[in-house]
């Protein structure tokens, strides 16, 4: 093998914030990727960062995914649809995960795009938003995808040998190995993915990998403790009694993949073990129905806990109180309904989807709840009824939010600063550096200081930094 001239890592996305995953690893003229996830927050700025990717990108080779979130995989569309010729490798789970949540985020952009377009169509000035990539695109992107299983090896170039293993943090999660054959050394590089927590429902635990030489790791929360996992089920159990004694309903905005189907687990387990009243329950996503049948069919992905439940009483996702809800005609007649309820539904932040309706016809009463179960961004509506505001905007309109707030943070799916202190040192014990990224940066300098306390090397990349990992 010829010498290794070039071996460069370069941050193109989540360096000192949380969106846009994407990392290029060179080897010499052999380009690697990373993720190519959306940025989000400030809408103008995002939505530039999110058109304009580096062309370096779209040359790349080959793509390595670590998992289905949006802000890890959902601009692939954009890459490929702009020339990007390589497969894309991910766990088999991951790639199941992403034929729904590509295309349904082709399908909100499009919708999106639509509604604004004739909204401002009597402005002369007004100049067409299109979608950055439609659900066509998304299928077009789907093509390239490669699933592999957890922990198989598979080479993407004679010098690199890859490896998915455990991330604990979504179904299908996984932190990336990259063993480099460098002039005579073998190199081992880990992109952490999302770092998820132990014991956390339905996922087994995160599995550092051993023997990093170079780590390149979130830090989401690197300065911030969570409630314990095992406070998931008394603090839900306790928002919905509560609720039910008033008379109201519960509404639980949640994210589509992953945290639904935890609580859709927990309301079963809770249901099942005569904590919670015979409460009907409304599953109102047709994105977290969807991802909710990936979840059955893999049921490798599941820990010792989920196995167990599935083996004594059947699916971990569906009892006698569950009701899917698929039509918006039926979403729309839940407005009718009296009684106590809980009704779980999407996106989120409450930013879009059917969620903003329920809240919309709920939150004035003082009967009801709103079950904050997520991180919500600032300048959300879900942001807003954290904070528990007199009065919040819903469809543009000030509503009185009366009903009462509940903000369960046991249900968080990122490692806190213990977890991924845990996660750091039983990875990169002999590492030759870490690179914090994912985290904003007041989260990633605390973590530095804790690494540097114990006599790691630490650096905080900018985006578009390059580091040299030849010696
Ligand atoms: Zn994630």
């Amino acid at each position: 093998m010829t010498k290794l001239k070039k071996f460069d890592l370069t941050f193109l996305g989540a360096a000192q914030t949380v969106t846009g995953s994407m990392y290029l690893l060179e080897l010499d003229d052999f380009k690697i990727i990373v993720d190519c996830g959306f940025f989000q927050g400030k809408r103008q700025e995002s939505a530039q960062l999110n058109r304009n990717i580096p062309r370096v990108a779209l040359d790349a080779d080959v793509l390595l995914l670590t998992h289905a979130h949006i802000d890890h995989s959902g601009n692939i569309p954009t890459l490929v649809k702009k020339g990007f010729k390589g497969k894309v490798h991910c766990t088999d789970t991951t790639a199941d995960l992403c034929k729904h949540m590509l295309r349904d985020s082709a399908r909100i952009q499009e919708h999106d795009a639509g509604w604004l377009n004739r909204k401002n169509s009597d402005d002369p000035d007004w100049e067409p938003i299109t979608p950055l990539y439609t659900e066509d695109d998304a299928v077009a992107a789907l093509e390239h995808f490669v699933p592999h299983p957890y922990n198989d090896t598979f080479d993407i170039h004679p010098r690199a040998r890859v490896q998915f293993v455990d991330a604990g943090h979504v179904l299908g999660s996984a932190s990336i190995i990259i063993d480099v054959q460098v002039n005579g050394h073998r190199r081992r590089v880990v992109f952490s993915g999302d770092i998820g927590r132990r014991n956390l429902p339905i996922l087994r635990d995160p599995v550092p990998p051993k023997h990093a030489d170079y780590v390149i790791m979130e830090t989401t929360y690197g300065n911030r403790l969570h409630a314990p996992v095992t406070q998931m089920h008394d603090q839900l159990a306790a928002a919905i009694e509560e609720t039910y004694k008033r008379g109201g309903k519960v509404i639980i905005p949640s994210f589509a993949l992953e945290r639904t189907q935890e609580i859709v687990f927990a309301l079963n387990e809770l249901r099942r073990s005569g904590r919670i009243k015979p409460i009907p329950v409304y599953l109102d996503s047709p994105l977290a129905i969807n991802l909710t049948e990936v979840f059955r069919k893999h049921h490798e992905c599941y820990d010792a806990e989920a196995i167990a439940f599935d083996l004594a009483h059947g699916d971990p996702f569906g009892f006698d109180m569950l009701k899917v809800v698929e039509s918006a005609r039926e979403s729309m007649a839940l407005n009718e309904m009296s009684g106590p309820a809980i009704i779980i539904s999407a996106s989120g932040m409450c930013e879009g989807g059917r969620i903003v309706h329920h809240l919309r016809n709920n939150i004035e009463n003082h009967s009801n709840a709103v079950v904050i179960v997520g991180y919500q961004a600032q300048h959300t509506l879900g942001r807003r009824i954290v904070e528990r505001r007199r009065q919040v905007p819903v469809f543009g309109v000030k509503r009185d939010l009366n009903a009462r707030v509940y903000v369960l943070n046991a249900f968080s799916a990122h490692a806190d600063k213990n977890e991924l202190l845990w996660w750091a040192t039983e990875c990169g014990s002999q590492a030759r550096k870490f690179f914090l990224v994912h985290g904003d940066p007041e989260q990633s300098e605390a973590f530095a200081q804790t690494l540097e306390s114990l006599g790691k090397k630490c650096d905080i990349p900018r985006r578009k930094a390059t580091v040299s990992l030849l010696d």
